[in-house]
C-alpha cells in the first residue's frame, strides 16, 4: 500500500487515499516518485470531461523519481538511479507499431499510466503518479540525465515535452522554418522552448495579453494575441507548421489561413467538445493539412530527454504540495498557469 491523492467521482475534490501497487515482477522497475507534473489531461480525466473515467482516479503521467527495486530480468536499471515515466506503462510489444518503437500507436492500445483497465493493476485499472511509488515494466522507464537539482522541472518533459517534441521532429521543424505554437500553457511553453532550440523562427499565439513578455522569454521571436484580427492578418499564408495545444474547442480556420503552401496545422490539444468543422476551401488552396499527434514512442521520449539535457531545457514550474491540487486545477482551467504545476510527492506523507 502507498499513499496517493485522487478523486472518487467527477464532482469530488482530491483527497488522500491508500492504494495498492503490484509486486515487482521479473521485468519490472519500482520507483519512489519525487515529483509529478499536472497535465491538463489529468483534469479532463479526473472531472470525466472526455467520458470513460474510472474511479477512484489517481492521475499523473509526468513522473520522476528514483529506482527502489529491480526485477531479475530488468537488467538496464539499478537501485538509486534517477528515472522517469510518462503516459504509458505497457503495450502489446508485438504489433508493427510496438516493433517500430512507436508504442503510443500500439494496435492493441497501450496501457496508460492511469485510467487504463489492466489485469496487472490490483484495483483493475491503472493509477498514476500522484502517489508515493509506482511499479512499471522496464521498457517504459526513461533515463534522466539532467542534474539532480533540476528534477522537479524535468517532470513535465515526460508528457508536455514529448507531446511537442514529437510533432516538431515529424514535420521537420528547424532552421529556415516558420513555426507557430498556439496556447501558451504546459504544452505550449515547451513547444516554444523546443522549436527555438531546433533553430526555427517561432511565433507564439496566445489569448492572454499578460503572457506576451513571457512568450518572448520562453523562445518566441514574435507574439500574436490571437483575439486581435489585425495581428493575425499580418501572418496570413506564411507558416510552414503550426502546433495547436489549446485545451478548448475553437475555430481552426483562423490558423489554417496562416499556413503557406503545403503547410500543416497539427492538433495536440484534446478538447472535450469538437472544434467547429473547418472551412475546406482554405485547405484546398495551397494543399494544406490538418493533422493530429499523440505523445511519442519510448525511444523518441528518451531522445527528447537527452536533447533537453544537452540543451539545458526544463519546464518553468510552480511546485505545490498535493493538498493544493484542486486549486491548481481551477487555475489551469482559467489558463492561469506559468507554466506547469508540479507536485512535490514528499507532501503525500504529510497530514491532509
Ligand atoms: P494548459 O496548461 O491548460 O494549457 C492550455 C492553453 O491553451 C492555455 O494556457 C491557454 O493558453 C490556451 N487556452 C485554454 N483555453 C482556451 C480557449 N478557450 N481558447 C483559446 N485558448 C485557450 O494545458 P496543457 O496541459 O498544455 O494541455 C493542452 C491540451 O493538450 C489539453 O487538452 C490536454 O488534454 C492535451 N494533451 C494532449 C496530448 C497529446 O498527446 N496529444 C498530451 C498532453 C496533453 P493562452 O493563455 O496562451 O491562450
Ligand atoms: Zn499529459
Amino acid at each position: 500500500m502507498v499513499k496517493a491523492y485522487g478523486v472518487f467521482a467527477a464532482d469530488k475534490s482530491f483527497q488522500p487515499m491508500d492504494i495498492e501497487r503490484r509486486g515487482v515482477g521479473p521485468n519490472d522497475v519500482e520507483i519512489q516518485i519525487a515529483y509529478c507534473g499536472i497535465c491538463h489531461s489529468d483534469l479532463h480525466t479526473a472531472r470525466n470531461e472526455w467520458g470513460g473515467a474510472l474511479y477512484p482516479c489517481v492521475p499523473g503521467h509526468e513522473i520522476v523519481g528514483h529506482v527502489t527495486a529491480v526485477g531479475a530480468q530488468a537488467t538496464g536499471f539499478k537501485v538509486g538511479e534517477t528515472v522517469g515515466v510518462g503516459c504509458m506503462v505497457d503495450s502489446c510489444l508485438r504489433c508493427e507499431a510496438c516493433n517500430a518503437g512507436e508504442e503510443h500507436c500500439c494496435e492493441r492500445m497501450f496501457v496508460a499510466t492511469y485510467n487504463s483497465p489492466s489485469a496487472d493493476a490490483p484495483g483493475g485499472h491503472t493509477l498514476g503518479g500522484y502517489s508515493q511509488r509506482i511499479v512499471v515494466r522496464d521498457r517504459f522507464v526513461l533515463k534522466i540525465r539532467h542534474p539532480e537539482a533540476q528534477l522537479a522541472a524535468v517532470a513535465p518533459l515526460l508528457c508536455a515535452g514529448i507531446t511537442t517534441y514529437s510533432p516538431l521532429r515529424h514535420w521537420k521543424v528547424g532552421p529556415g522554418k516558420k513555426v507557430g505554437i498556439v496556447g501558451i500553457g504546459g504544452l505550449g511553453h515547451m513547444g516554444l522552448k523546443l522549436a527555438h532550440a531546433m533553430g526555427a523562427y517561432v511565433v507564439a499565439f496566445t489569448t492572454s495579453e499578460n503572457k506576451r513578455q513571457d512568450a518572448l522569454d520562453l523562445g518566441a521571436n514574435e507574439v500574436v494575441v490571437s483575439r486581435n484580427a489585425d495581428e493575425m492578418a499580418k501572418h496570413a499564408g506564411s507558416f510552414d507548421f503550426i502546433l495547436d495545444t489549446v485545451a478548448a474547442s475553437h475555430n481552426l480556420d483562423a490558423f489554417t489561413a496562416l499556413l503557406r503552401r503545403d503547410g500543416t496545422l497539427c492538433l495536440v490539444g484534446a478538447p472535450d467538445h469538437p472544434h467547429p468543422s473547418p472551412n475546406v476551401m482554405i485547405l484546398l488552396f495551397g494543399r494544406k493539412s490538418i493533422a493530429g499527434s499523440l505523445i511519442g514512442g519510448i525511444p523518441e521520449t528518451q531522445e527528447m530527454l537527452d536533447f533537453c539535457a544537452e540543451h539545458g531545457i526544463v519546464a518553468d514550474i510552480e511546485v505545490i504540495p498535493a493538498q493544493d491540487i484542486d486549486v491548481a486545477y481551477d487555475r489551469m482551467a482559467r489558463s492561469d498557469v506559468k507554466y506547469r504545476f508540479v507536485i512535490d510527492n514528499a507532501s503525500l506523507g504529510a497530514a491532509a
